[in-house]
């Protein structure tokens, strides 16, 4: 009797002291450090990875002014008296192969999209838009207005302008972007190093018997794919039992060699919970409870110079609080200009009834829509337990309750978090 009204009063005193989600995530910022290291890749290598120079355009582009369209290059001054005209066809220009010879009055050249504009010419018209043989075309230059379909030299980039900063995740326009300007190498911050583990006496790993007790360690498996997915150096440690020796040893191994330390379990406050306490022992406890659901207790401190995250065991706590807690400190420690994944919110109706207590967050899984009409809607997944890895496979969408919200009723907006872009 006396135990059970004391775990009363420790998980009302816990909840009181949990942190709100975006006062972790402030604490977070401020704690973490950058990677300040660099090095030269090739251009295709750099895919993915954060530039850690400006890049400014060593060209102007479009290099030479050019024609925008198959058609006739001719001076505007052929348009001025609006009338039907006919010029004489003195040449081709042809991408790659400028016609070497001045456009005179009266003339006009044929020419190809993406081809230098000769000597004397500033406008083109439409091949569509004439009639034409091998020596002449005619067209009616009251349809037509002087420099028109021509690109003009400099036009997108001038010399020196900056066109990528750095803090900038390269993505495949960028690729293409850096190739055009004849970039071939870029500095590109150094991967961050991740190490983690699970921990848990009850873990199997894949290839062993289940006795009976245990379970498969899925959580290694899903902090891998989310870590591989932000490019991330991985270092697997495996699985340690819920033995102290052994997860002390293992935060010391790990703040050896990583910048950052993941560990799922063993963070709550049952007999076999030693994270929180070791992580005293051997670093420093930042904080170790968010007013989050699913995710309430997650241990954020430091090992020497490594970060250390303790995540809850539950499969599908693990990953939300990877994805809201986590996942925005490896982008800034990575050195990216901004955490792209906290700007993909959107507004749902929501077609489910959603049960909520007040007071903490909860990131609830869902399935995201259109109807017919073209609205987005959402509805819940289904069971939330946090056990339920399921609910996260076929889930395309969190759906992101802020802690003074209560139940959700059929129609309500809500905000809505895809996985697209998340994940
Ligand atoms: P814990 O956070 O250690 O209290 O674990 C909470 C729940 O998550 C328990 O049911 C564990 O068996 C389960 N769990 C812990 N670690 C893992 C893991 N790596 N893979 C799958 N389930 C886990
Ligand atoms: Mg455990």
């Amino acid at each position: 009797m006396t135990q059970t009204i004391a775990h009363q009063a420790c998980c009302a005193d816990e909840e009181s002291h949990a942190l709100t989600v975006s006062q972790a995530i402030d604490k977070i910022k401020i704690a973490i450090p950058v990677i300040q290291a660099t090095e030269k890749l090739a251009l295709r290598s750099s895919l993915g990875r954060v530039l850690a120079q400006e890049i400014t355009s060593p060209i102007q582009v479009p290099a030479y002014t050019n024609s925008a369209m198959d058609g006739y290059a001719l001076h505007s001054r052929e348009l001025t008296d609006k009338t039907l005209k006919t010029l004489k066809i003195v040449g081709t220009s042809w991408a790659g192969r400028p016609l070497d010879q001045v456009v005179q009055a009266t003339e006009c050249a044929r020419i190809m999209t993406g081809a230098m504009l000769p000597a004397g010419t500033d406008t083109v018209i439409m091949q569509e838009h004439v009639e034409a043989t091998t020596e002449a075309m005619k067209f009616n230059a009251a349809e037509h207005q002087a420099g028109q379909n021509v690109r003009l030299a400099g036009e997108d980039l001038q010399i020196g302008q900056t066109v990528l900063r750095p803090g900038r995740v390269i993505q495949p326009p960028d690729l293409g972007l850096l190739a055009s300007l004849g970039v071939g190498e870029v500095k590109v911050k150094r991967r961050l190093r991740v190490a983690f583990f699970s921990s848990g006496d009850e873990l199997c790993s894949i290839g062993e018997i289940l006795q009976p007790g245990q379970i498969y360690d899925s959580n290694r498996y899903s902090l891998y794919g989310m870590l591989a997915r932000l490019g991330i150096d991985i270092i697997d440690m495996g699985v340690i039992p819920d033995v102290p020796e052994q997860l002390r040893q293992a935060l010391l191994e790990a703040s050896d060699s990583a910048d950052v330390l993941i560990t799922s379990g063993g963070v709550s406050v049952g007999d076999a919970d030693y994270i929180k306490d070791i992580l005293q022992e051997v670093g420093e406890v930042n904080f170790w409870r968010i007013a989050m659901k699913p995710g309430h207790p997650v241990t954020f401190g430091k090992i020497k110079n490594t970060t250390f995250f303790g995540l809850p065991g539950n499969p599908v706590s693990l990953m939300v609080t990877f994805y809201q807690i986590v996942q925005p400190a490896l982008c800034q420690m990575q050195g990216q200009l901004d955490d792209p994944t906290q700007f993909r919110v959107i507004k749902a109706r929501c077609v489910s009834k959603l049960k909520k207590k007040k007071g903490r967050a909860e990131f609830q899984r869902g399935i995201l829509a259109q109807d017919e009409t073209g609205e987005w809607t959402v509805r819940s997944s289904g069971d939330q337990g946090s056990h339920i890895l399921r609910s996260m496979s076929e889930s395309n969408c969190f759906i992101w309750l802020n802690a003074e919200q209560s139940r959700v009723e059929i129609g309500e907006w809500v905000a809505v978090q895809p996985f697209a872009g998340l994940m």
